[in-house]
């Protein structure tokens, strides 16, 4: 029987269930909208883009230009229809919004093989499926998916502090040390009453990016983030995450009146992170107050702390590479809620899902996505073990670097670096791509 389910018709669901048509599949397409809408989503048509037009950087120095470009080759729907509704965007791929999502509805409804079906899904149905509900998936649904056995967590939102670079901070002015002399593991910035009086002030006046109509009460307790602290009460974060206690700054012997604390964020020992400084202050805002902090003056951010709604599955360990279950074959899952991040992405992963499931129920062999390539080291971020598994966009630091050859230098620059890991990636593709006859 040559038939599969596709649960939600967003960007990695259109693309999973086009994948398996164009291999023969019978698709059973459920979306809820208009039925029932996210507090995101606002249009009847599907694979709807939620806020930024823009599906990023298009040159393949760039890793999600690599991405749509693997995708292209591949015979991605998403990609096709970004490329045929282009809107002049610089070196990005911006679309016309409405004419992407039409695009992708006419050709996902008009597929003789795909039968769209314009309803709620509140259950797993049995049989070969892929689930691609997103990062707002219906909470009936999202109930169901947290008792799938096998499956350790389902989150229902991002908190995340920002990230800054090491080689920006000024160390002059922090110290190394844990709490109650317990190693030196931390980066502290001490701060003094003065110091603390004037960053508290900006904190609580400064901007915070609007919350897309969640309730963020009830998304956000137990999480709450630092300027909503501050806002409680002018000490509350010197009692909290900013409190001094067993934190005598060496150099002088005495516990500074509050602390930032910075912990490392990779084993490269290259970023660090603002310890219980999740936020929703606006991108240039966290810049402009998180550098009132001493020694982050300068500070880069290799990511923005945020707090949105996201439901994401602990993938590791429940999901293989492919994206398919390990506890119950032919069952998948694609999209924002296996932990990849971003449009290009989710449907990136529809695509490998769809081609996957395709070739099980084909009985042909299922496509292989080495790691070197970005559609394989998305696969490889989600079902890596990892105790902070967070969802990523795709980057060079996730596809595997170029190996090294004994007696042969490593490329100098940067650029070329990745334009090797580029090429090598797409030689695969496209030599994969001849071989199972693209779509
Ligand atoms: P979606 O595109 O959301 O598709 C999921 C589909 O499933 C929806 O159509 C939904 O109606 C449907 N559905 C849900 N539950 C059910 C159910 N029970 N039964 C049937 N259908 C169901 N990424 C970017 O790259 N750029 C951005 O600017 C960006 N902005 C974002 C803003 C917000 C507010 C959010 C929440 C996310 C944003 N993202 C952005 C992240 C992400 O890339 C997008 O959410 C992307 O659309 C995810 O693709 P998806 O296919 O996984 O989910």
């Amino acid at each position: 029987d040559r038939t599969a389910t596709v649960i939600g018709a967003g960007l990695a669901g259109c693309e999973a269930a086009w994948q398996l048509a164009q291999k023969g599949i019978q698709v059973r397409l459920i979306e809820m909208k208009p039925v029932r809408m996210s507090p995101a989503h606002h249009s009847e048509q599907l694979a709807e883009l939620v806020c930024s037009n823009s599906f990023r950087g298009d040159r393949l120095t760039n890793a999600v230009g690599l991405l749509k470009e693997e995708m292209r080759i591949m015979g991605s729907l998403i990609m096709r229809c970004a490329d045929e509704t282009r809107v002049p965007a610089g070196g990005a791929l911006a679309v016309d919004r409405d004419s992407f999502s039409a695009h992708v509805t006419k050709a996902v409804s008009e597929h003789p093989l795909i039968q769209l079906v314009r309803e709620e899904a509140v259950s797993i149905p049995d049989g070969p499926v892929i689930i691609a509900t997103g990062p707002l998936t219906s909470d009936r649904l999202a109930e169901v998916i947290m008792s799938v056995p096998g499956l350790s967590t389902l989150n229902f939102y991002d908190a995340a502090a920002p990230i800054v670079l090491r080689e920006s901070l000024d160390e002059n002015k922090l110290f190394r040390l844990s709490r109650y002399n317990r190693g030196n593991d931390y980066l502290n910035a001490p701060m003094t009453e003065e110091q603390y009086t004037v960053f508290i002030n900006e904190l609580v006046r400064a901007e915070t990016a609007e919350v897309h109509g969640f309730e963020e009460n009830r998304v956000f307790e137990g999480c709450m983030p630092i300027e909503s602290m501050a806002k409680r009460g002018f000490m509350v974060p010197a009692f909290g995450p900013m409190k001094p206690v067993g934190l005598a700054d060496p150099r002088t012997g005495k516990e500074p009146f509050a602390v930032v604390q910075l912990r490392q964020d990779n084993a490269s020992d290259t970023m660090y992170n603002l310890v219980g400084f999740q936020t929703r202050l606006k991108f240039g805002e966290q810049k402009r107050v998180f550098g009132l902090i001493p020694g982050l003056e300068h500070a880069e951010f290799a990511r923005y702390g945020v707090m949105h709604r996201n439901t994401f599955l602990n993938s590791p360990g429940f999901l293989n590479a492919s994206f398919e279950m390990i506890s119950r074959k032919q069952c998948f899952f694609a999209g924002q809620i296996t932990g990849v991040e971003g449009y290009v992405e989710s449907a990136g992963s529809g695509l490998v899902a769809g081609l996957t499931l395709a070739a099980e129920l084909n009985g042909t062999e299922p496509p292989v996505f080495p790691s070197y390539t970005a559609l394989g080291a998305m696969g490889k971020h989600v079902s890596t073990p990892n105790p902070n598994f967070q969802p990523m966009n795709c980057s060079f630091g996730l596809i595997d670097p170029l190996p090294v050859v004994p007696g042969q230098k490593r490329l100098k620059k940067k650029q070329d670096r990745y334009e090797a890991v580029a090429e090598r990636a797409l030689a695969y593709i496209r030599s994969m791509s001849s071989e199972t006859g693209g779509n």
